[in-house]
């Protein structure tokens, strides 16, 4: 066989992209992990520290009880087993962000391991520190004619927890919505700010490529720090193409760690990829081992709040929703909260309508604000989906209604009156359709021939003459009556 034909036949190959995720979550604890030095939220530089996280010689590290509380209640919401007894290892490397020469982190017995959330699996869940921030001064920072960087401390030894899932992701889009679905967890749970653009969410991916149907998976790269969920989308996707096209070239993919640049699309390497035993990872000899009593096993169970994976199933379960509406409303606590204080003012209120107003209607109207800090109270909102369903009020005016709600507050009945809102009555309406279609004699001759388009001119006649408050159905329904 020729080269030519082994080029062909690579270059026919499907490759099936194989992702695991490393998310780093600092923890929204008072303290640091180690210390006693409050967090820090953007105060002047190095004034959160201590002897301890500036690494001083002669000083003990304490663990952090709340931080391991926090660590507990996320292994537990996703679905990990704790460890009995688990121990702090020092990982040593050398790097200005890093006083002490290593960070405390976890090695072999992490704090939990081996758990699920949604249908990816979870490998483990560990507690570490967090490193100091380097600022980069530029060249307006020049020392000795290079330019200079320095070091703010106040992150040094923030309590992170590291998760690590399986290599169960796919594509670059499951991959984006999965962490969603974690990043929602985690705010529900209250452990973190989850904030992406601050850094108390920061997710690496493990990207590598097989042949369809190989089980052995194939050499990975390391993406580090996607700060946004579009930006693990972008970089995931174009690491598997660049994978895609070096494999097709007949060449191979070696292990390294690599910075998405999103301005540009750019993939360019940061170092080649360390192998665990590089960190020379030995017993933090400083710390004692972190065995959770039955006691505090118990307090993180029981801290824990129905989970967002949980409550879309049983909005969908006990609702009837559809699987997409709920999952909307759970992931975002505030408006499942909303739609549930609205069916709670009316026991025959219709759950899919009212939920279906809250994810479309209400959405458009808030965009990311919570409803709670808005005017529309939920009783409101279920009176306004209640009148929609009778009748006595159209879509487009109830829409105009919501705004109102919204920006106002109030009782939809009493808007509906004010602002004369309410749907034609069927005389009103009857006789309004008639004078349409006399007005747009040209529209009802092309209708009867055929050209089923032409309705829209008499229905926005009619819509035009009654100002939103009819039903664009009922108006269909009347017009074809008088065909
Ligand atoms: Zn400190």
């Amino acid at each position: 066989m020729g080269a030519g034909r082994v080029g062909d036949a690579l270059a026919e190959r499907a490759y099936e992209p194989v992702i695991g995720l490393e998310i780093h979550v600092q923890l929204s604890t008072r303290t640091k992990m180690f210390c006693g030095c409050e967090l820090s939220f953007g105060e002047e530089p190095n004034t959160r520290t201590c002897p301890v996280c500036l690494g001083l010689p002669g000083t003990l590290p304490v663990t952090n009880a709340q931080a391991v509380h926090f660590g507990l209640m996320i292994g537990m919401a996703l679905g990990c087993d704790p460890a009995p007894r688990s121990i702090f290892h020092r990982k040593n490397y050398f790097y200005p962000d890093l006083p002490k020469g290593y960070q405390i982190s976890q090695y072999d017995i992490p704090l939990a391991r081996d758990g699920r959330l949604g249908d990816i699996r979870i490998h483990r869940v560990h507690l570490e520190e967090d490193a100091a921030k380097l600022v980069h001064a530029g060249a307006s920072g020049r020392i000795h004619g290079a330019e200079a960087s320095a070091v703010d401390f106040n992150r040094g030894g923030t309590p992170l927890v590291e998760i690590v899932t399986e290599p169960d992701v796919r594509s670059a889009a499951q991959a984006a919505e999965w962490l969603r679905l974690l990043r929602v967890t985690l705010r529900q749970l209250g452990v973190s700010d989850v904030n992406m653009d601050e850094g108390s969410l920061r997710c690496d991916a493990n990207v590598s490529i097989r042949p369809v149907g190989e089980t052995t998976l194939g050499t990975k790269t390391e993406l580090k720090n996607m700060n946004s969920f579009r930006f693990l989308e972008r970089g995931v996707n174009a690491e598997i193409a660049r994978q895609e096209e070096l494999l097709r070239e007949g060449g191979t993919v070696s292990q390294e760690t690599l910075h998405f640049d999103p301005r540009t699309g750019a993939l360019s390497p940061l170092r080649s990829k360390e192998e665990a035993h590089d960190y020379r990872y030995f017993p933090e000899p400083d710390l004692v081992p972190v065995a959770p009593t039955e006691e505090m096993l118990e307090r993180a169970r029981s801290a824990l709040p129905e989970l967002p994976a949980e409550r879309a199933e049983r909005l969908e379960r006990d609702m009837g929703l559809a699987p997409d509406t709920a999952r909307r409303l759970a992931f975002r606590s505030d408006l499942g909260d909303f739609l549930e204080e609205a069916l709670a003012a009316d026991s025959e209120a219709d759950p899919e309508a009212i939920a279906n107003w809250v994810v479309g209607e209400l959405v458009a109207n808030i965009g990311d604000a919570d409803p709670a800090d808005t005017k529309v109270e939920p009783q409101a909102l279920a009176a306004l989906v209640k009148m929609v369903g009778e009748g006595t009020v159209a879509g487009s005016a109830a829409k105009e209604v919501l705004a109102i709600l919204v920006a106002d507050g109030g009782h939809p009945a009493e808007i509906v009156n004010e602002k004369s809102l309410g749907a034609a009555d069927s005389d009103e309406l009857a006789g309004i359709v008639d004078q349409a279609m006399t007005d747009n004699a040209d529209a009802v001759e092309k209708i009867r021939a055929g050209n089923d388009k032409a309705i829209g001119a008499v229905m926005g006649a009619v819509m035009r003459e009654t100002k939103g408050r009819a039903d664009g159905g009922e108006v269909q329904r009347l017009i074809r009556e008088r065909l």
